[in-house]
């Protein structure tokens, strides 16, 4: 006997998990699946919680547009969540400031990303480096210049998902299960059938599948795997006698290290810890933090704020990003008949990109007309890019590291 749902959301990450909170308003029956023990166990809670279109490697592209209206729609998205949950997630807004550390940085940002920025509409304010000591204390004297992107922000990925994990358990509308690995997902004439590895069965009108890096495995057989690891480590420090937030501003650095430049990123907790990493560990899929990845976060974060080498570091911890092989994310109907729709492969922008795609797939769940923006969302995510007879397509966007 299968159990009957309108609504299966495969895998429950911050992702899957933004989909269910919101198909809320759409369907009374909806079962949230993924195999971990909890909720958000994977990327998401690995996650730093930059809300940042602007200073991700995206910039410029389509995604920083989506990005950007992911972003506006975070402080009303957990405004909603916060009163539903009964708990606090605060947002920090005060922007980030990309500071350069050589000559040859502040001109790469000013005669590429600037122009960038403004040709999207981005706020940006150039920072001298006197401005800079006022500004950020902490920040390192070598300092070229910087720009404050004033609208990028962050939150706490952990706060967020646990706040959703309540919500979704305490709906009557909805279903959790945990420690439950799907291991099909077959379209029959009336209903979408998800098989369960220990043997139950889930049926229902309409599936998202946001199974993140599982996903792959689970898309029709006429689709490549498109899934594609990129490890990321991270530590938190706790600030010596800071209470409130440690740094004014979120800090971002193209660092010079051996293997070329890696990026340093520290974001500001509002109770004296600071968040700071990461690393881009291309096609790796363990997520076990490793020595090296300690060495080079922490060369990183000192780079960007030197007193950071006496701060006691509280936690060092890593995940496993899931980028796609031309590392856009997979949104859309997998299925002609738009039952099955794909959230997953949202790479390094998982939390930024929630709340916009969440809205996405709901549009497309409750069949409501789509903005021109969601409608060009779709044409750049679209999972049918992945079918082998168009990989050619494919082919000529994928990145060196893949190739
Ligand atoms: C170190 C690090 C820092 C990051 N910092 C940021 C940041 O600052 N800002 C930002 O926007 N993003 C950041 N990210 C990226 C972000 O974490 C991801 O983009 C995001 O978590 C992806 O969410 P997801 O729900 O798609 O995937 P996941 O969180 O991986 O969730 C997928 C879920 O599917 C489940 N699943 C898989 N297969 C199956 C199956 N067969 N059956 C049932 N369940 C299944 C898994 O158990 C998992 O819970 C960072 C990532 C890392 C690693």
């Amino acid at each position: 006997m299968s159990r009957q749902f309108d609504l299966v959301v495969v895998g429950g990450g911050i992702i899957g998990c933004a989909v269910a909170y919101q198909a809320r308003s759409l369907f009374e029956r909806i079962a949230i699946v993924d195999q971990a023990r909890s909720l958000g166990a994977m990327a998401s809670s690995a996650a730093i919680g930059g809300i940042t279109p602007q200073s991700d490697d995206i910039c410029g592209t389509s995604l920083s547009l989506l990005a950007d209206q992911s972003r506006a729609l975070y402080p009303a998205w957990l405004r909603e969540i916060e009163n539903e949950a009964a708990v606090s997630i605060p947002l920090h807004t005060a922007g980030l400031l990309q500071v350069a550390l050589s000559g040859a940085e502040l001109d790469r940002l000013g005669c590429v990303l600037v122009p960038e920025w403004i040709s999207h509409g981005f706020e940006v304010v150039p920072c001298s480096p006197d401005d800079l000591q006022d500004m950020e204390p902490l920040l390192t004297r070598r300092a070229k210049g910087a720009f404050l992107l004033p609208r990028e922000a962050s939150l706490e990925p952990t706060r967020l998902l646990s706040a959703l994990d309540s919500v979704l358990r305490r709906d009557a509308r909805v279903t959790v299960l945990t420690g439950a690995t799907v291991e099909e997902m077959r379209s029959t004439q009336n209903n979408i059938m998800i098989s369960i590895k220990n043997g139950k069965t889930l049926s229902c009108h309409h599936a998202v599948l946001a199974a993140g890096l599982g996903s792959g495995r689970l898309l029709p057989a006429r689709n490549v795997d498109p899934m594609f690891p990129v490890k990321g480590q991270a530590m938190e420090f706790q600030v010596p006698g800071a209470v409130g937030y440690p740094l004014r501003f979120q800090l971002y650095a193209k660092v010079a290290a051996k293997e070329g430049t890696k990026s340093s990123y520290l974001v500001p907790r509002g109770d004296g810890r600071v968040a700071a990493g990461v690393t881009y560990e291309y096609g790796t899929s363990d997520s076990i933090p490793s020595r090296a990845g300690y060495e080079s976060v922490l060369t990183g974060v000192t780079a960007l704020v030197p007193a950071a080498r006496s701060w006691p570091i509280q936690r060092h911890w890593s995940g496993v990003r899931p980028a796609t092989l031309d590392e856009r994310p997979i949104i859309g109907p997998v299925t002609e008949d738009a039952r099955v729709i794909a959230a997953t492969g949202h790479f390094g922008l998982g939390v930024t990109l929630a709340p916009a795609t969440a809205e996405l797939v709901c549009s497309l769940l409750g069949g409501r007309g789509l903005t021109v923006e969601q409608q060009d969302t779709l044409d750049l995510c679209k999972p049918a890019r992945f079918i082998r007879d168009h990989l050619a397509q494919v082919v000529q966007y994928l990145p060196s590291h893949v190739q």
